[in-house]
């Protein structure tokens, strides 16, 4: 993965942000709370490093569960981000609010088991 300045935001443009360097990971997530605040099959993160985050400007925060705090415009409704106490000191990105998302590739899945059935990617 190249080192670049990764910048992205939502579908209105409210919410713009920026990211330095290579991100942490990148994978799909299959789990419920993902899928229901998404409204998609299952979601793509990529993951940074908070330090690596610069909001331009910075999104409303849902706490979807315990710790958990998502990102999303207020205006258009697109979801953005995650942060979770149980990964202190990241944010994750959904894949899609960025301008460049082929530049990702996901090396995995979390919460497999909660899966819809098709959407288990199989190389
Ligand atoms: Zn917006
Ligand atoms: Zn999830």
């Amino acid at each position: 993965m190249i080192d670049v300045t990764h910048k992205g935001g939502c579908h209105c443009g409210a919410v713009r942000f920026e990211a330095g360097g290579t991100p942490k990971f990148v994978a799909r997530c299959h789990c419920d709370s993902c899928r229901r605040t998404t409204g998609g099959a299952f979601s793509t993160w990529v993951g940074f490093k908070d330090e690596q985050v610069t909001w331009i400007s910075p999104p409303a925060v849902y706490p979807s569960s315990e710790g958990v705090k998502r990102g999303f415009c207020s205006n258009c409704g697109t979801p953005l981000s995650y942060q979770s106490a149980q990964w202190p000191g990241e944010t994750h990105f959904l894949i899609g609010v960025f301008d460049d998302p082929r530049q990702y590739v996901p090396a995995g899945d979390a919460f497999a088991d909660e899966a819809l059935a098709w959407c288990l990617h199989r190389d």
